[in-house]
């Protein structure tokens, strides 16, 4: 059992003073919601800080739990915050402060999941910016789940490619937190030990910065883990122009076999009877030394790995669908249709 003070959010004299409590609950964590709560206000004060001037923004906050980044959220009086969460026993307290900053702020509660919530609606009423414009009053907040933050990013870097939910409004900048770990692979470059799948595609499509580490001990209860606390704006100019599926795709597959060559993971793109032929010809025309490791390869590289894969597929339609871990049943199938298609190509 856990105990939060939420304090009582006094609308004439803003958030600063803190001096009475309002309400005492004893809830338990959920570690299923992954539920680590930040009370030290300097955190969360540091936390928004690091999001830059939100006042009169269009601010979403992924899982609030009890309020305590929402609080430091509302000290910089944005427009509108949206607060997702789970976990329907943190109403009360989320209302209290709902009740208390609504001269200034329109604070609606959401109730729900972050993984299915509809930002573009939420947002609906802020201003629309051009994409190659400065990025729009909109602002994504969350000391993350830790079990759905690398889901959840990476379903929001696809949304990001399309320029779809929240950044149909423009290039919408996150401010989240992720393990320690998951952070220094996001911003992780060429050479790099961390390098991996998510530091590739999160850099194609962002600015990632890796503002400062909060340490596991700030938690309450406490993770086995630091976390930190990571930036990401949308680049005007992305650097790939590819469908999403088939960036991950060539990345993930790549980096498969981290420590062999790429050679070793680009083969595995193509199916049996043309992977030699259509490796040899992928490296050729993607330049790409084949005694390169994926962690070696920078992500102009992997651009260039990308447009290669997708000429050849123009080439062989079949190969986009081609999966090398497909169970044995599916595998038949393909190849079979697989050779049927190489008669029309
Ligand atoms: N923001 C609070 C803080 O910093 O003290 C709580 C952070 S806690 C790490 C994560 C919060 O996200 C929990 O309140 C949890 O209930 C909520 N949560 C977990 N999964 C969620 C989901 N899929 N959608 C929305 N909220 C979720």
């Amino acid at each position: 059992i856990y105990s939060y003070t939420i304090h009582a959010v006094k609308q004439e004299t803003f958030l600063d003073d803190f001096e009475e409590p309002a309400k005492i609950t004893k809830l338990k964590a959920i570690k299923q919601l992954s539920q680590n709560f930040l009370m030290d206000e300097r955190i969360t004060d540091k936390i928004v800080r690091a999001a830059g001037n939100i006042a009169n923004h269009h601010v979403c906050e992924v899982g609030p739990g009890p309020g305590s980044i929402t609080r430091s959220i509302i000290k910089m009086q944005p427009h509108k915050l949206i607060v997702v969460e789970k976990d329907p026993r943190f109403l009360p307290s989320l209302e209290l402060l709902q009740e208390a900053c609504k001269s200034y702020t329109n604070l609606h509660i959401e109730i729900g999941d972050i993984l299915t919530y509809n930002m573009e609606k939420g947002f609906e009423g802020a201003q629309k910016f051009d994409w190659t414009y400065t990025p729009p009053p909109i602002h994504l907040i969350g000391n993350l789940p830790f079990s759905v933050s690398t889901h959840l990013i990476i379903k929001w870097l696809e949304f990001i490619s399309q320029r779809a939910s929240a950044w149909s409004y423009g290039r919408t900048p996150m401010t989240l937190t992720f393990q320690k770990e998951v952070g220094e692979r996001m911003v992780a470059q060429i050479n790099s030990k961390q390098r991996c799948r998510l530091s590739v595609i999160c850099q194609l499509w962002c600015n990632v910065q890796y503002k400062f580490t909060i340490p596991g001990s700030a938690f309450v209860p406490k993770p086995d883990v630091d976390v930190a606390v990571v930036t990401l704006v949308p680049l005007k100019t992305p650097l790939i122009d590819a469908p999403f599926a088939m960036v991950e795709k060539v990345i993930r597959t790549i980096f498969n076999t981290r420590q062999k060559y790429c050679q070793r993971g680009v083969e595995k793109l193509f199916p049996e009877p043309v992977r030699e032929e259509l490796t040899q010809k992928l490296l050729i025309l993607s330049e790409i030394n084949p005694t390169t490791r994926p962690f070696q390869l920078s992500n102009e590289d992997f651009v260039r790995i990308i447009y290669s894969y997708k000429l050849l597929c123009d080439d062989y339609p079949k190969i986009i669908d081609y999966n090398y871990r497909m169970p044995k049943v599916d595998r038949d199938e393909y190849f079979r249709q697989f050779e049927d298609s190489l008669g029309t190509c």
